[in-house]
């Protein structure tokens, strides 16, 4: 790449950068654990519903000391309905190796930072360039993209070898964002607005509409579509949930009875068996309405169902791992996204019988 390119590229994007970035809570700091958070947070995961997911976290656990020593249910409440529950634990788990191996301090090392739990190459890049200031790329989505089409590149070595000869050496995190906020708003997948553009007269894609980001993600998921009833099973004003193990998806968080339906199994097929061991009986479930969901590989399409005991069960817990709890009471558990969006279903129907 010629370096008059490079420069002029460097130069406009960071002035453009200058006047309209975006004004983002975790933007006005260069604390490595501010910086940390919100990366992890941002991954995968619109900046809007980051945003008071965000602050919370910064205010209940405001350092790395806090976040070691923090029980895992109490980090895993607080993310409740932010997904990827794994990005918590690893944040907790590797809170702990910085206090252990770094006495507490975010190292400004690359290999370091990768060794630790969670941290890949975006993050530890995003870490070195925004709080450190080293000139590391952090190649995300949108800088994928940006990059991809002002230089032509079709190739994942060949991108980051251009990332790392064109980051500014003077502005390294400045650099890194703007390309992140270009992507985000102007270089967008669908509608690339190349006439707003401050580096439209150095690229190579420039008023090609919808030229195709040959980079814009690294490769297309292919999803399985899923029926996925759920149950809420009320009693009293109270409703039933159970923790799920404390490994594999979704670890240890608090749901609503509910799987994925089989072939031609029947709800209450589906139901008995989720609730089996309970010793409970249901009046015929009512649907309340239904949700759309994504985990991992699977697009879940969730009918929401309200359960109510009849008169003469016992309304005991059926099983280690089950609980009854009052809806008001549901934030101190830590639920999965899921069970969020079914919950707030029935809080409408609730209301709405008042
Ligand atoms: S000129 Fe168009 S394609 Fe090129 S970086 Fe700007 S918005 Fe993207």
């Amino acid at each position: 790449m010629l370096p008059t390119l490079h420069s002029a590229i460097r130069r406009n994007l960071l002035r453009w950068y200058k006047n309209n970035k975006r004004d983002l809570p975790w933007r006005g700091t260069r604390d490595p654990y501010a910086v940390w958070i919100s990366e992890t947070m941002l991954q995968q995961t619109q900046v809007n519903t980051v945003i008071p997911y965000y602050e919370k976290f910064m205010s209940r656990f405001p350092g790395v000391d806090e976040l070691a020593r923090a029980p895992l249910p109490k980090v895993l409440r607080l993310w409740s309905g932010l997904g990827y529950y794994r990005r918590a634990e690893n944040l907790r788990q590797a809170a702990q190796q910085i206090v252990r191996l770094h006495d507490g301090e975010i190292p400004r090392d690359f290999a370091q930072l990768r060794a630790l739990a969670g941290i890949g190459d975006y993050t530890a890049g995003a870490l070195l360039s925004i709080a450190f200031g080293k000139p590391y790329p952090a190649i995300d989505g949108n800088a994928r993209r940006v990059l991809g089409r002002v230089l032509r590149i079709t190739s994942e070595p060949a991108l980051r070898a251009a990332a790392e000869e064109l980051i500014s050496r003077s502005q390294p995190g400045e650099f890194n964002q703007a390309l992140m906020d270009l992507g985000a708003t102007i270089c967008t997948p669908k509608n690339q607005r190349c006439a707003d553009c401050p580096i439209n007269s150095l690229c190579a894609s420039r008023s090609r509409p919808h030229a195709p980001s040959t980079l814009g993600s690294r490769r297309p998921l292919t999803f399985k579509n899923v029926v996925w009833p759920l149950a809420i099973v009320r009693h009293r004003g109270k409703i039933l949930l159970r923790r799920r193990a404390t490994n594999g998806l979704l670890a240890g968080l608090w749901e609503l009875p509910g799987n994925e339906l089989n072939g031609k199994q029947s709800l209450a097929a589906l139901f008995g068996n989720e609730l089996k061991g309970a010793q409970l009986s249901f009046t015929r479930p009512e649907k309340l309405g239904e949700i759309r969901h994504a985990i991992t590989h699977r697009r879940i399409w969730a009918p929401v169902y309200l359960l109510d005991l009849t008169g003469n069960s016992r309304a005991r817990v059926p099983l280690a791992g089950w609980r009854w709890i009052a809806p008001e009471n549901l934030q101190e558990l830590a639920t999965s996204s899921m069970t969020v969006k079914a919950l707030a279903i029935f809080s409408n129907h609730e209301k709405n019988l008042r």
